[in-house]
């Protein structure tokens, strides 16, 4: 019997960004299946809620079959675990993001060992592209209808009405 590849794109999505798309997109054509698994609210203030994180993520992918959108917390090996995911998609910027990246993935692999992370380089044209970014943007007046999808762009002029 042929395995399938079920994999987590687990992240903050505070908002999703074009390089989290790109990387959904890229994520579902070697999956079999990609759950994209949104962070609770934690401890850090966040612009958007986790249902309005995961309905912008909903409207973003509606065009890919087997991409998911959920929201967890605790631990990310556990939410792996209770989904039978046998992989955690990240995508890889900079070598900053490799240093903790690749820890974050050594501690994940020493917690559940079935569960193999997977990264992806971000594409040239989205490797500056951060959610922290797409808000100092917005938030000193500029636009950034370029950093994100349209459902994104919305809902932050919403919240931002006196901004493009
Ligand atoms: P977290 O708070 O978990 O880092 P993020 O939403 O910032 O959540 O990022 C989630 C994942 O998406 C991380 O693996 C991050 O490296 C990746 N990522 C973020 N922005 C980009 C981008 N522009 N291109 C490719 N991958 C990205």
């Amino acid at each position: 019997m042929s395995k399938s590849l079920v994999a987590i794109y687990p992240g903050s999505f505070d908002p999703p960004t074009n390089g989290h798309l790109d990387l959904i997109a890229r994520g579902a054509r070697l999956a079999d299946k990609l759950i994209v698994a949104v962070l609770q609210n934690t401890q850090k203030k966040a612009l958007f809620t986790t249902a309005e994180r995961c309905e912008m993520l909903t409207e973003c992918v509606a065009h890919l079959t087997n991409v998911e959108i959920d929201s967890f917390d605790g631990l990310l090996v556990d939410y792996a675990a209770r989904r039978n995911a046998n992989t955690i998609l990240r995508g890889l910027r900079t070598v900053s993001d490799y240093e903790t990246e690749s820890q974050m993935a050594l501690l994940n692999r020493r917690m559940r060992p079935e569960a193999e992370t997977l990264f992806l380089p971000a594409s040239a044209e989205h490797s500056f592209l951060s959610s922290r970014m797409v808000k100092e943007v917005i938030t000193l007046g500029g636009d950034a209808s370029t950093f994100v999808p349209q459902p994104v762009m919305h809902r932050l002029e919403a919240k931002f009405p006196t901004r493009k």
